[in-house]
């Protein structure tokens, strides 16, 4: 651990697949302005400090640490308050800290179905269901393993956090971007944002950074990406019946994905101002849909499967009729109205 006097540095990665900690390396020659004006104290990835080491550094000392990845265990917990405690600006640092993301989606099964899958399925040779415990007895001591949590929790659900910065990770020229400020701030040449703000993204929709052509307006059927053969390279993805997440995501990406040829799939946020994604997307997709007749709008969704294993459900609001909730028509509507109870939910707490 150095003791120079400048302003002191930490990142760090919870339940995560480091990808985060790659998009900061890869800003290039901006990791060098990170060096430059600050004392990195803490980053697992490339700082060998301990855990010890931050416990004894006064509260407040850290200017500013990028924290990646969800609260899965009671390690990354204890980690997250630890390094709130110690740092001035602490950022929820893409979408994984900010929403959950990849690693959220396991909030879809109970823990204990998660460690089976994990140790004693078709991949896994155990014979002997021999699993993982929290403690273990060997001759040199007692071992410890982190305990994992009922569900993976955003940053902000356990300790207060000042910025969010979105991206599955954040794209690097933002990163870039945002040390910049910071290094502004240092400077006095700028001001932070306002406390709760999001950073290092665009003011707009991916929508209207994607150069794709938007004129057709009407499709017939939605259908996955390895589907259709070939993809338009300059048509919208949605006007070919791709789901694509742009009308509702947050900018800031410079539209990776569609430029690439795959469709958005949200990893930067509901846009400004969005306050139930699923409904804005299930309002954008229904705008691209050309049916009039009731048997039409059943059949153009199809059967899309998504990660949750829930349908595409496109149907603007209202409850399933009764018989109905097997049938598209049903799930699209009490899809609408998940969306709506989840907002008022959230609205309540
Ligand atoms: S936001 Fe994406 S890149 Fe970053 S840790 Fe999570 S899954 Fe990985
Ligand atoms: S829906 Fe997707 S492909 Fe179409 S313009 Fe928006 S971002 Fe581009
Ligand atoms: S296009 Fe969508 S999924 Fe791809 S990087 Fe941008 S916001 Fe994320």
């Amino acid at each position: 651990m150095t003791t120079n006097s400048k302003p002191k540095f930490a990142m760090y990665w919870a339940a995560s697949c480091g990808g985060c900690e790659i998009a900061v390396l890869n800003t290039h020659e901006v990791i060098l302005d990170v060096d430059a004006n600050f004392d990195v104290v803490f980053w697992p990835v490339a700082v060998d400090t301990k855990y010890k080491d931050v416990e004894a550094m006064e509260d407040g000392s850290i200017l500013l640490t990028l924290f990646n990845g969800g609260i899965r265990n009671d390690e990354n917990e204890h980690i997250a308050k630890l390094l709130r405690r110690k740092s001035k600006i602490l950022v929820a640092f893409g979408s994984c800290a900010c929403e959950g993301c990849i690693p959220g989606l396991a909030n879809l099964c109970p823990v204990g179905e998660l460690v089976h899958t994990a140790f004693n399925t078709l991949t896994t040779d155990n014979p002997h269901e021999i699993y993982p415990r929290i403690t273990f007895d060997v001759p040199e001591g007692e071992l410890h393993i982190p305990k994992l949590e009922k569900v993976l929790r955003p940053l902000d659900h356990v300790v207060d956090v000042d910025y969010y910065m979105p991206g599955c990770p954040p794209e690097s020229h933002q990163i870039a971007a945002v040390i910049d400020l910071v290094v502004k701030v240092l400077k006095g040449q700028a001001e932070l944002p306002p406390k709760g703000a999001v950073i290092g993204v665009g003011d707009s929709t991916v929508c209207d950074e994607c150069p794709r052509a938007r004129n057709v307006k009407s499709i017939n059927t939605f259908r996955r990406i390895q589907e259709i053969a070939p993809v338009d390279p300059t048509l919208c993805l949605l006007e070919q019946g791709i789901p694509c997440n742009g009308p509702a995501t947050r900018s800031g990406c410079n539209s990776r994905c569609p430029n690439a040829g795959a469709q958005c799939i949200g990893c930067y946020g509901p846009d400004e101002g969005v306050l139930d994604y699923g409904a804005r997307l299930i309002s954008a997709f229904s705008s691209v849909i050309d049916a009039r007749e009731p048997e039409e709008i059943e059949r153009i969704p199809g059967r899309h499967p998504r990660p949750g294993g829930a349908d595409l459900s496109l149907q603007p609001g209202g409850v399933a009729a009764e018989g109905e909730q097997g049938s598209m028509a049903g799930k699209m509507r009490l899809c609408a109205n998940r969306s709506v109870h989840l907002l008022h939910e959230r609205r309540m707490t």
